[in-house]
């Protein structure tokens, strides 16, 4: 038997229920048991942690990050690999998804392979996972090359392609497997096939960068798109006699939102309204991160150009925001500020509800036995004191 581990806890968020005065134990990577303190027989040699003046949730799942601590993802690096897991494990983010973005064909493919290798060899059951610091890459989101030109955000123009069955097919095969999201504009000639492709080889996919109207998007959530990426940015406006993507979003409820919760991306009124429209349990936060988050001021990589960043925003040359700096502690707390809901009805945004849309729910985003022992301690002030990954604690 593998060392077990007890984490003694002022409160646990599981995150749909509460204990109070609760205990997690764990067997190597995973949670054995879970319950109040007076259920659980603690065995004897078990290490016991006393964390009972904090909060243990679940540690948080980021579907959409490009880069942070000075590495953009797509260098494909162990390097890279494991400055971003190590940053982002100091915020209690645990798992994501390495997001790409638009870039040369070769570029992207290169990414794609050497991510894919990573991932695929952290995934083994050799114990290789522990050879990664930090948080897992849990899988690639592949966002662009289709993307919409009139709303490329910080994807460069001249690299966005026609949508095309062939280069998708090129870009999961040298995946290998470890592609989970693709995201495209589903107005663009051609990117219905694109979607239609990607969600038979098992991808979720995101609609986004995009200047499509209403009836647009409703035919791209009927053919079975998943999410909308950075709900409100990179997307045609709303207007009352033209509603567009974010009308299709704000009432349709086959599709999740996911949401860049910095303050600076979208403001708090119209926050509020997307809560009021999708419910908690729609909403996922993500940080839509750069390399430049978590270090000072100055010019950083995404993909193949240069973003400045500036007091925590950042912009390309030509002034569109790119991205963020945020990372998913700090967009829990924004978000019950900003909607007046408590942090625990806003945990699901960061933890079970990507884990359920990636279909990992009973492995990732839930304390409850069986899973992975995925964990992020809380001071009361929900800031992050102490990160679990797969039972190892990594701060
Ligand atoms: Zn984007």
């Amino acid at each position: 038997m593998k060392a077990l581990k007890a984490i003694v806890a002022g409160t646990i968020y599981t995150p749909t229920e509460t204990i109070q005065n609760g205990v997690i134990l764990i067997d190597g990577a995973r949670i054995a048991k879970v319950g109040p303190k007076d259920e659980i027989k603690i065995p004897p040699g078990t290490k016991v942690v006393d964390n009972s003046d904090r909060i243990v949730v679940p540690g948080f799942i980021d579907m959409h990050i490009h880069g942070a601590a000075g590495h953009d993802l797509m260098e494909g690096t162990m390097e890279a690999v494991n400055a971003v897991g190590t940053y982002l494990a100091r915020h209690g983010t645990t798992g994501y998804l390495a997001t790409t973005v638009t870039a040369s064909l070769d570029r992207t493919l290169h990414a794609g392979k050497t991510l894919g290798e990573i991932i695929r060899a952290s995934q083994t059951s050799s114990g290789a996972t522990d050879k990664i610091a930090g948080a897992q890459p849990l899988g690639i989101h592949y966002e662009g090359p289709f993307l919409n030109v009139k709303k490329r955000g910080a994807h460069p123009a001249s690299q966005i392609q026609k949508p095309s069955t062939e280069t998708l097919t090129k870009m999961l095969d040298a995946a290998g497997g470890a592609a989970r999201v693709f995201t495209l504009a589903p107005e663009v000639e051609g990117a219905l096939a694109v979607l239609e492709l990607a969600r038979s080889r098992g991808l979720k996919i995101g609609i986004g960068h995009s200047n499509a109207t209403f009836e647009e998007a409703e035919r791209a959530i009927a053919a079975g798109a998943t999410q909308a990426v950075h709900v409100y940015n990179a997307m045609r406006p709303f207007q009352h006699r033209d509603s567009g993507i974010i009308g299709a979003v704000l009432i349709d409820d086959r599709i999740s939102a996911e949401l860049i919760c910095d303050g600076v991306h979208v403001e708090a009124s119209a926050i509020r309204l997307l809560v009021k429209a999708k419910g908690v349990e729609r909403l996922i936060l993500v940080s839509d991160s750069l390399s430049g988050a978590g270090m000072p001021d100055g010019n950083y990589r995404l993909g193949n150009f240069t973003v400045h960043v500036a007091g925590g925003v950042c912009r390309t040359v030509e002034g569109n925001l790119a991205g963020s700096t945020i990372t998913l502690d700090a967009a829990l707390r924004n978000l019950s500020n900003f909607t007046g809901l408590t942090y625990q009805q806003c945990l699901p945004c960061a933890t079970l509800n990507p884990a359920r849309l990636l279909g990992m729910d009973k492995q990732k985003g839930v304390i409850a036995v069986g899973a992975d022992a995925d964990l992020a301690i809380l001071d009361r002030e929900y800031h992050v004191t102490q990160t679990y990954v797969r039972g190892r604690p990594v701060l």
